[in-house]
């Protein structure tokens, strides 16, 4: 009789073990908490502009390159993945490396990839998770409560069994479900981990023909990175992200300037933005307000800045994020605004039309990306890997429950999947 596997999220490792662990005879069951599946993977559209969230391009897809070799026997590779040029890495010190791998050789093992060949999707994110999708048994709006001896329960009541369950959600987050007992260090371990910093992305749509399409991406000082969407058919630039992590660890920043404040007009605070619409649905970017114009508020009360990040330090403290339960406060509408508007600012150091581009904007937090993906604090990258005493196996103390995702080694897309085949081989050894 063919065994029976639970798989709980449907972010790319939940989707990928399923792929693999269906083709290998396994008879598979998905539980997703959002709407739709995919998790990191997702997009939105806002205004007719499609915006990735955790997907911008991948490393690795070329002949014979590691995620080549992963994605070609489950039918990936026949994709619209298009080629990207090198990326742009200007005046970074490898900063933001730092927040999500330590030593020399594991920043070695990310760049990598990107060192081999780098792609985009046509479609972004959504056309990997719809290609993982296709075929298997995914329950969505299943957010799953408890998780106890090959049993899962999920909030509206329902319950599943079956021979072996994979958690494809963070580990912190399991321990939360887990009702068996486990060993006190196992847990402990998974407890005291790092988790890497969330980050603040600020999503701009572009004035038609404003700026040119630039076919790589830009790290820009080791605290902006700035990512093309697709371009427009004559070739310009529709909409660009800018990324920066929500960190202390970097330089402070004065007060924001006077003018700056009161060029904003009152907006409600991000709370009740999120919650209209997660989770899953949408990123709660869609639900803000509009976005006061940029120009003026650009050209005029934004001369030379010094970096953003303390911004994030001043209103992001760890402990709020700390508590597991959604954060008390969030990121005033005034304090996204003043943070996009840094972080266009830094990001004309290399894009000198920027400011004078950007038609409209949206922002993400870190609080949107915990309620979005249930992450504790909204790590984007999840555990930091400092070294191998980071490092978590995908086998757990209950010979039935099996961990992956980008928290058992690296992260991202290359990461991710190397976790996932990981995962689908110990499972397939014990079951
Ligand atoms: C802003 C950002 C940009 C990125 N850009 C890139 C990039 O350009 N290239 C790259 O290679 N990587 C990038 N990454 C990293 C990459 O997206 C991730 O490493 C990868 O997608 C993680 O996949 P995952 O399956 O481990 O986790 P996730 O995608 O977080 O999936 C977890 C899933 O579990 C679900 N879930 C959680 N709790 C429950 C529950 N209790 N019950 C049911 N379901 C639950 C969630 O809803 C989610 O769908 C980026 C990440 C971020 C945050």
């Amino acid at each position: 009789m063919e065994k029976r596997v639970l798989i709980i999220g449907a972010g790319l490792s939940g989707l990928l073990c399923g792929k693999i662990l269906s083709q290998r005879g396994f008879a598979v069951t998905i539980l997703e908490q959002g709407a739709q599946a995919g998790g990191a993977l997702q997009t939105f559209v806002r205004e007719g502009i499609r915006f990735d969230t955790g997907f911008h391009s991948v490393g690795g897809l070329g002949p014979g390159e590691p995620l080549e070799q992963i994605f070609r026997p489950l039918g990936l590779m026949d994709l619209p993945w298009l080629p990207m040029e090198p990326d742009e890495l200007i005046g970074c010190d490898d900063a933001f490396l730092r927040l999500s791998a330590g030593t020399e050789d594991e920043r070695s093992h990310v760049l990598e990839p990107y060192q081999l060949s780098i792609w985009r999707l046509r479609g972004g994110g959504k056309t990997l998770a719809d290609a993982l999708a296709l075929g298997q048994d995914i329950r969505l709006r299943k957010q799953v409560t408890s998780v106890e001896n090959r049993t899962v329960t999920c909030a509206d009541g329902s319950c599943f069994s079956a021979d072996a369950v994979v958690s494809a959600i963070h580990p912190k987050a399991l321990l939360r479900l887990l009702r068996d007992p486990v060993r006190k260090a196992w847990r402990t371990r998974i407890e005291t981990r790092q988790d890497s910093p969330g980050i603040f992305t600020v999503n701009v749509k572009l004035r038609p023909g404003a700026l040119p399409y630039i076919n790589h991406s830009i790290f820009l000082s080791g605290k902006v990175m700035i990512h093309f969407g697709e371009p427009a058919p004559d070739g310009s630039a529709r909409s660009l992200d800018l990324l920066a992590f929500d960190t202390g660890a970097l330089p402070q920043t004065p007060p924001l300037r006077p003018a700056i404040t009161q060029s904003l007009p009152s907006r409600p605070p991000l709370a009740a933005d999120a919650a209209s619409v997660m989770p899953g649905s949408e990123l709660d970017t869609g639900a803000l307000p509009q976005t006061p114009p940029l120009r003026p508020a650009i050209t005029q009360s934004l001369p030379s800045r010094p970096p953003l990040a303390a911004d994030a330090a001043s209103v992001m403290p760890g402990s709020e994020l700390d508590t597991g339960a959604l954060p008390q406060t969030v990121m005033p509408g005034s304090e996204r605004v003043s943070r996009a508007l840094s972080l266009i600012h830094i990001a004309a150091q290399r894009l000198p039309g920027l400011p004078d581009a950007v038609e409209k904007y949206w922002t993400s937090t870190p609080q949107t990306w915990e309620r979005f993906t249930g992450t504790p604090g909204g790590s984007a990258y999840g555990i930091c890997k400092r070294g191998p005493e980071d490092y978590l196996a995908p086998q757990t103390p209950l010979p039935w429950l099996f961990l992956t995702g980008q928290n058992l080694g690296l992260h991202g897309i290359l990461g991710t999947s190397v976790s996932a085949l990981n995962t689908c081989n110990a499972l397939n050894d014990i079951l």
